[in-house]
């Protein structure tokens, strides 16, 4: 199912954030944990997709199984690094013969070892192209990203929110941020993004921090600023693992509730293929009110 049509029955919804797993152990754990995870009933699952391309057989292959044997509609992540137009092509048609509807396309990060993107030969330079070359030749459902607090390599918040409305009318459906601690800047960006005529779903994504030394790998990996208080009692409690994650699970309640109750149109969380933070956190909230079906009459 197109990730738009559970649109059309569920107002809100709540998805998972997986990766391929890295080898046998990993996938005997992520099994366990995607066991726990589906008994929450996602409206829909994202698997990632490797810098580069380096791990596109197992993306290809976790979609299937996600998709195919649990049932569960299911997104690939595409990247446009080392991808030509020619690759690209096959690789949809591939998706597609495996029921693949719908995909999260990206622009990518630049592989190990290498400080900028690089465009491929015959490839794309930004995901709005590599969205505008889907949506011409394929069917499939087109989600994108965005960044509540600007995108790292963009040279002003006002200009990466003009190259999101680029994106978006070249053909992203919806769009799926960065993770991010602060609503109020979630809130102020969704305002600003609606005035200059983006009027997508913008789904939050979100992650608990559990850690005191959690925070500067998160902060570094998106970008996302920490608000004070939040890294202030992650201070306090460093030496004690159960506080600290008692701390940061009642910090994403409290900003899924808020997100939720002032308009957001789901949660799309990151998982780090773990259940235990996703199952207390989605117990916590009401889910039967937040992604309750709607009625057809
Ligand atoms: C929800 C989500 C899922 C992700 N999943 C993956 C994944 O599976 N694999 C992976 O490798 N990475 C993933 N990423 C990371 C992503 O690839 C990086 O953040 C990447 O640096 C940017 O990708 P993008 O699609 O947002 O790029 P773009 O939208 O192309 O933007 C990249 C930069 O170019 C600028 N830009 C865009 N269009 C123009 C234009 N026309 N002119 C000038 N500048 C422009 C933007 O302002 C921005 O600074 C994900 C990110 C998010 C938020």
């Amino acid at each position: 199912m197109k990730i738009t049509d559970i649109f059309k029955r569920q107002e809100k919804t709540f998805s998972f954030e997986f990766f391929p797993p890295k080898d046998e152990i990993s996938a005997v754990d992520f099994g366990i944990n995607v066991g726990r995870l589906m008994k929450l009933d996602p409206s829909f699952v994202t698997v990632t997709y490797g810098a580069g391309g380096s791990n596109q057989d197992r993306t290809f292959a976790l979609v299937d199984y996600l998709q195919n044997k649990i049932g569960m509609p299911t997104a690939a992540h595409y990247t446009c690094v080392n991808a030509s137009r020619e690759k690209i092509a096959a690789d949809m048609q591939e998706l597609e013969s495996i029921g693949i509807e719908n995909l999260m396309l990206l622009r990518g990060d630049p592989p190990k070892g290498q400080t900028e993107f690089v465009v491929a030969e015959n490839g794309f330079k930004y995901a709005s192209e590599l969205i505008e070359f889907v949506k011409e030749y394929f069917s499939f459902c087109r989600a994108g990203a965005f960044y509540v607090e600007k995108h790292v390599e963009a040279e002003s918040a006002e200009a990466d929110l003009q190259h999101l409305k680029k994106k978006v009318d070249a053909g992203a459906e919806l769009l799926v941020s960065q993770l991010f601690f602060d609503n109020k800047k979630y809130f102020e960006f969704v305002d600003k993004a609606r005035k200059i005529g983006i009027n997508s779903r913008f789904i939050p994504g979100i992650i608990p921090i559990t850690a005191y030394k959690q925070i500067e790998r998160f902060t570094k990996m998106s970008g996302s600023s920490i608000p004070p208080e939040l890294a202030l009692a992650l201070e306090e409690h460093q030496d004690d693992a159960k506080k600290s994650y008692q701390v940061g699970l009642d910090y994403t309640i409290k900003q899924c509730r808020e997100l939720l109750e002032n308009g957001a149109p789901g949660i799309h969380f990151y998982t780090l293929n773990k259940s235990r933070a996703a199952v207390d956190i989605f117990e916590s909230l009401d889910t039967k009110k937040y992604f309750a079906e709607k009625e057809v009459i």
